[in-house]
């Protein structure tokens, strides 16, 4: 069943006081549509915003993981350690840890597989470098990136899998992909998925949009019929503007 969600990735901000105010302003908030929240802070304050946040309707998730058990890999964090401090999901594929930490498509289907193997839900990033859309290859681009990364999967897998397009010209820049590109991409990745895996489980795929949204152009984004709601960067620091974005639905 496809679902709304819209997810904050804090990225390396917010140190355990301002992690703990945040969460106590997001509390503050009402909640008026449907979507599952998520919010996705630094590995030092997973523990005590998952504590923060028992009682209520907001789900803390991993912004990354290793994709080995255990062992001499200084300074990662595997599914199972998330997975003893009742962590369930992981944004895995983010264009940043594409970027700056040298992860590849190969290296992102093992961490799918780790995950998955711990019965983990899943935030799968992916997109295109504006050079790519310049070029008009932003649909190879994505397509590539989905291929190689998930299609070695069962389709029992899919269950545990949220898919995040993210033009990487869009993350951060204040430059948002007008609603119409968002749409079109987000069919493209469906009739991929629908390819492989056939009509159920591309329809009920939760695809996600990120880059640049705000709460002054959520509402026309998630009209899209294949736009099933946000992760957030930028706005996701602030509880007000999360929140507007979470009842944009
Ligand atoms: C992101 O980091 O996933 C993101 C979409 O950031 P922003 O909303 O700031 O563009």
């Amino acid at each position: 069943m496809r679902k709304n969600i819209v997810a904050g990735n804090w990225k390396m901000n917010n140190g355990l006081i301002q992690t703990e105010t945040l969460i106590s302003e997001l509390k503050q908030q009402t909640k008026t549509s449907n979507a599952e929240v998520m919010i996705a802070p630094t590995f030092t304050n997973l523990w005590h915003a998952f504590q923060s946040t028992r009682q209520d309707d907001i789900e803390v998730v991993a912004q990354n993981m290793h994709f080995a058990e255990n062992g001499a890999y200084t300074g990662e964090v595997s599914a199972s350690m998330l997975k003893s401090i009742g962590i369930q999901t992981v944004i895995l594929g983010h264009s940043e840890r594409r970027a700056y930490f040298n992860e590849t498509d190969e290296s992102l289907a093992q961490k799918v597989d780790a995950a998955l193997e711990h019965d983990m839900r899943i935030v799968f990033c992916f997109g295109e470098e504006l050079s790519d859309r310049k070029s008009g290859n932003e649909e190879a681009v994505v397509e590539s990136q989905i291929k190689k990364a998930l299609f070695h999967l069962d389709a029992s897998a899919y269950k545990n899998i949220v898919l995040a397009y993210e033009p990487v010209w869009a993350i951060g820049t204040g430059e948002t992909a007008s609603p119409e590109q968002a749409q079109d991409m987000h069919a493209f990745i469906r009739k991929t998925l629908e390819s492989k895996y056939g009509h159920t489980i591309a329809d009920d795929m939760t695809i996600l949009y990120g880059g640049s949204v705000k709460p002054g152009n959520a509402k026309e984004i998630f009209s899209k019929p294949d736009v099933d709601g946000g992760l957030i960067g930028g706005a996701a620091l602030k509880a007000e503007d999360f929140y507007a974005i979470v009842n944009a639905f």
